[in-house]
């Protein structure tokens, strides 16, 4: 079957937002087992994603820049920077990593918020 860029492309746009968001509601403080939960993920994302040439080239990114999970900050920002990455390499515009703050937001509302109530 021919290679369809815009489905790729599709695919590229809903991943990263996912991605992004999925970090912006990382938790601030995350306990060691929260830790290991992103670290995983990340792992177990660059074997699956369905991409082949897409998710060797992030697995060499991986090796290089290993997921920060230490917090929210850390982990928004390297999200950011891996981002990046792939976007100089497909020549696109890079984003500036200090202006992530609320950009991405998931529309659940604050249930930790709920949780405590
Ligand atoms: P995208 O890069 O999809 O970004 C979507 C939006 O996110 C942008 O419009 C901008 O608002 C925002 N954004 C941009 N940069 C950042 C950033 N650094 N941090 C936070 N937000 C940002 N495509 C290929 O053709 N070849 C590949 O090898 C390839 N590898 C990929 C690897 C991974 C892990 C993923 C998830 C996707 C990959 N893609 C690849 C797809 C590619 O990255 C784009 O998603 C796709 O080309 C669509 O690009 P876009 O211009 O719409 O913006």
């Amino acid at each position: 079957k021919l290679e369809n860029a815009t489905l790729k492309a599709e695919l590229g746009r809903a991943t990263w937002k996912f991605m992004h968001t999925m970090v912006a509601r990382f938790p601030e403080e995350p306990t060691p087992e929260e830790r290991k939960t992103l670290e995983s993920f990340v792992y177990l994302f660059s074997r699956l994603y369905p991409c082949g040439d897409c998710a060797k080239h992030f697995r060499g990114i991986l090796e290089e820049y290993p997921p920060q999970t230490s917090s929210r900050n850390a982990a928004a920002g390297w999200m950011c920077f891996v981002h990046n990455l792939v976007n100089e390499r497909l020549k696109k515009p890079i984003f500036d990593c200090n202006n992530i703050g609320d950009f991405y937001d998931c529309g659940c509302g604050d249930e930790d918020k709920k949780k405590k109530e």
